[in-house]
């Protein structure tokens, strides 16, 4: 079990870890566990206590993060110490983000709460409808309720290098950056939300867009990003935003006899924007003034998320504990742990 104090309220950036169990299938396969959490920040990837021939990838690897979370966490704790912290920020007129990164297969949307297949009971009780929740709950708060904020959701994807609109049947958006690099993406859809059964019913709606119909599609979530945005306005103003991201997955085509052209473009623009996001957010953490944030369409999109005073981003790597994924965890640890 995990002993946690109260979150750091004032870091810009927080970078966490979560284990997810091992799956039937895995244990099916006989697959064994690699991971240890031995405590509130550490994580230890290790040789497992059998004798299996072992990979080249497997020595006894210690990483540290600000949290990290054992397989037995739920949504709602990894929320409490990832996210929570930051929806303050947004009433106070900053931007926050969040972002969940990792191999396909290692929780992301499990942890978001997009997932709506139906197979998971659960799943709608994630990161985006609990900071919903939290929102909706400083709204009424006396400190912000003379504010007369209004509050709205965006709800997009982006693959390829393209924006779609997941509230407007998966609509092309064009990105806009004006003279004062200010960047909008043109007719992305903005919808007014009074609670949180409203905004889990966007999530839904738009959740059912990205993945609807064929296994193609489905194949095609993983292979793009999908922010959802919660937005305080006053009198039509932006006064902040909370950007919450399910990142593509990001195990690199590493097979590459095995990949068609698409795959090969789709995985090169995978990889850049996963590159962008690291340098625009150890630029934030810096406090620097220069941010590369031209170097992807994601990085472009949320490019007010990572100037300002008041911008704090919090990052959750999620992990595999399989050693048939240690090659792709050793990949998510690395870039994670390089983010501090
Ligand atoms: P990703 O979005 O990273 O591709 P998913 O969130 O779809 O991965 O997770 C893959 C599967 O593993 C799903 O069936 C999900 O319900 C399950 N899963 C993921 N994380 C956990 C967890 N922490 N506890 C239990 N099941 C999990
Ligand atoms: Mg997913």
């Amino acid at each position: 079990p995990l002993s946690i104090t109260d979150p750091v309220e004032s870091d810009r950036i927080c970078v966490c870890v979560r284990k997810r169990p091992l799956n039937k299938k895995e244990m099916a396969k006989k697959d064994i566990d690699v991971v240890t959490i031995p405590g509130k920040g550490m994580l230890l990837f290790h040789e497992p206590k059998q004798k299996v021939d072992l990979t080249k990838y497997l020595e006894n690897q210690v990483f540290h993060f600000d949290y990290s979370f054992d397989d037995d966490a739920t949504n709602e704790l990894v929320y409490r110490f990832s996210a929570r912290p930051l929806v303050k920020t947004i009433f106070e007129g900053g931007m926050a983000t969040c972002f969940a990164y990792g191999q396909t297969g290692s929780g992301k949307t499990h942890t978001m709460g997009g997932d709506f297949s139906g197979k998971n009971q659960n799943s709608s009780k994630g990161v985006y409808a609990l900071a919903a929740q939290d929102v909706f709950t400083l709204l009424k708060h006396k400190r912000y309720s003379d504010l007369d904020l209004c509050t709205y959701v965006t709800f997009f994807e982006i693959y390829n290098g393209k924006v779609f609109d997941l509230l407007n049947k998966k609509a092309p958006l064009r990105v806009l950056e004006d003279e004062k690099q200010q960047v909008q993406v043109v007719g992305l859809k903005e919808v007014e939300v009074s609670s949180v059964d409203n905004v889990i019913k966007l999530i839904e709606k738009g959740s059912a867009c990205r993945t609807s119909g064929q296994t193609f599609a489905n194949a095609q979530s993983s292979r793009s990003h999908a922010v959802l945005q919660v937005i305080l306005r006053r009198h039509k103003c932006l006064h902040g935003k909370f950007s919450l991201v399910d990142l593509a997955g990001n195990e690199r085509g590493t097979d590459v006899s095995n990949n068609d052209r698409q795959t090969l473009v789709e995985t090169a623009e995978i990889n850049r924007s996963l590159l962008a996001l690291k340098e625009c957010i150890r630029s934030l953490g810096k406090n620097n003034e220069h941010i590369p944030f031209r170097m992807s369409k994601l990085t472009q999109v949320l490019r007010d998320s990572f100037i300002g005073e008041n911008s704090r981003t919090c990052m959750i790597a999620m992990i595999s504990p399989g050693m048939s994924s240690c090659e792709y965890t050793l990949n998510t640890l690395r870039y994670c742990t390089l983010m501090n």
